[in-house]
């Protein structure tokens, strides 16, 4: 349960704020039908990451892969945003928002209008799933494009393996996107996190990044971080219930 003096807090701080960055990870797409890695009954207690998400083992057998991909992708086409989504695309219609970092690539900040008010950037720190690309030549392609389900696994017309352009163990980030990030946690004033363990690296450097440069720092998680240590406010609870009573103090306070 949130006590109100700390919702009033992270009020005062999102008011406050001349430059706020939105960091989210897979606890804000839960509320959406898309179960986030380390949950119980989250995907990587079906799909063992070691072999299904994992770059060398793709490499070496793409079928399995390609079977989480295919049961995943289905719930990944079918969501729709979720009032965290929402809350966060308000923000950026209000003015108030920068930028967004997202390790998610289930595209729903994009459903939700984010990046269309102001044009602010999105960072998809581990890729999207709606694009992919030929290992061997670089093309590039739509989700829609590639028929992946009567096949064990697609390969481009020039035989190279067609993979999801998502980021998977033992890969780096994708060219750019990491530094392009970083500079936002270095320029904001205030740093919202919603729903991340903040397990992954190097994704979750960014808090303390942003924390080291002088910005208030807001978490909005269900369960505990690592991290909470060096949050101004710490929101427990349901991301989706927090953001709406955040976002109405906000706009009516
Ligand atoms: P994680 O699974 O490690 O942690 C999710 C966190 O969200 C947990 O701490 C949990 O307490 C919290 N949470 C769950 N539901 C919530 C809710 N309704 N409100 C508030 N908090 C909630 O997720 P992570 O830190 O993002 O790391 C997982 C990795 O898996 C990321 O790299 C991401 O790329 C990938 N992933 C993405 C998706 C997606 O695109 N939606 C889904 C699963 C995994
Ligand atoms: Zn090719």
């Amino acid at each position: 349960m949130v006590e109100q003096k700390d919702l009033i807090k992270a009020v005062n701080i999102i008011k406050n704020s001349n430059y706020i960055v939105a960091f989210t990870g897979a606890g804000s797409s839960t509320e959406s039908g898309i179960s986030d890695f380390r949950s119980e009954g989250g995907l990587w207690s079906r799909f063992d990451p070691s072999i299904y998400a994992n770059y060398h083992y793709f490499l070496k057998d793409p079928t399995k892969f390609w079977e989480m991909h295919n049961e995943l992708s289905e719930i990944l086409i079918n969501a729709e945003p979720n009032p965290i989504h929402h809350a966060i695309a308000k923000l950026e219609q209000l003015g108030k928002l920068n930028a967004i970092i997202t390790q998610n690539i289930d595209s729903l900040h994009q459903k939700a209008g984010s990046g269309s008010f102001n044009n602010i950037p999105i960072y998809e720190l581990h890729g999207s799933y709606e694009k992919l690309e030929c290992l061997d030549c670089k093309r590039e392609f739509h989700f829609s494009m590639v028929e992946t389900k009567s096949v064990k696994y697609p390969v481009c017309e020039c035989g190279g393996l067609i993979k999801p352009k998502v980021v998977l163990f033992g890969e780096p980030l994708p060219f750019g996107v990491l530094e392009g990030a970083m500079q936002e946690c270095r320029n904001c004033d205030c740093f919202l996190m919603v729903g991340s363990s903040l397990l992954v690296s190097p994704a979750n450097l960014m808090p303390l990044i942003a924390k080291q440069h002088g910005a208030r720092v807001i978490f909005i998680n269900r369960d505990k971080t690592m991290m909470d240590g060096i949050a101004d406010v710490f929101l427990q609870g349901k991301g989706g219930d927090i953001l709406m009573k955040l976002m109405d103090a906000v706009i009516n306070d």
